[in-house]
């Protein structure tokens, strides 16, 4: 049994304009892929081969640890989409928001902060820790916050490949191009 990579949730220039269709399909069909392609070739005949994709995340290190967790943290970030997404949040998470940082405008802020001074590659998330408190926290290279017990909400990939075609060095074009396409309802669901 290998690791496959999941389907796309939607069509590739479905995210078009704020993330082309170029930008998708190279960020999926060769960055995701690739990382999958690379774990499989990587865990073949070793302890890992046959586990859980999360599993992997949590047991392994090096160069395995680096393609399992870009895995699962693509697989998460494409599937917190929508072509319909809507501004800004609803239900539990909105509340959720409004209680830590007193209004989505300031975490919103706090996010981009975060997002936009990451040094070099990795990702930035939204997590609820194991109290159950949101956190924005951020993962250098392929870091992933389920290493340290949190449970992602939301991300957003800051390495170059996810915004040079369509932003070229502009990182923070692309995190305010994100908010238009975030899946709140998937959001809502992870927070559960
Ligand atoms: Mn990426």
């Amino acid at each position: 049994m290998s690791i496959k990579l999941p389907e796309l949730p939607y069509a590739m220039d479905a995210l078009d304009p704020h993330i082309s269709k170029q930008t998708v399909e190279i960020h999926y069909t060769k960055h995701h892929q690739g990382y999958v392609k690379k774990l499989n070739a990587g865990i073949e005949g070793t302890e890992f081969e046959g586990m859980p994709l999360d599993e992997i995340v949590m047991k392994s290190e090096g160069g395995i640890f680096n393609n399992a967790a870009q895995t699962w943290n693509h697989t998460f970030y494409w599937e917190g989409f929508s072509p319909n997404g809507a501004g800004k949040p609803t239900g539990a998470i909105a509340e959720a928001i409004n209680k830590k940082w007193g209004s989505f405008e300031k975490f919103q802020e706090d996010f981009n902060n975060k997002a936009a001074t990451l040094f070099g590659s990795g990702w930035a998330w939204l997590v609820k820790n194991n109290v159950g408190d949101l956190e924005i926290v951020q993962t250098g290279n392929a870091g992933c916050p389920i290493t340290d017990g949190f449970t992602p909400l939301l991300t957003c990939d800051v390495w170059e490949h996810a915004y040079y075609l369509d932003q070229q060095n502009k990182r923070p074009a692309y995190i305010d191009a994100f908010w238009n396409i975030v899946n709140w309802d998937v959001v809502n669901e992870r927070f559960k």
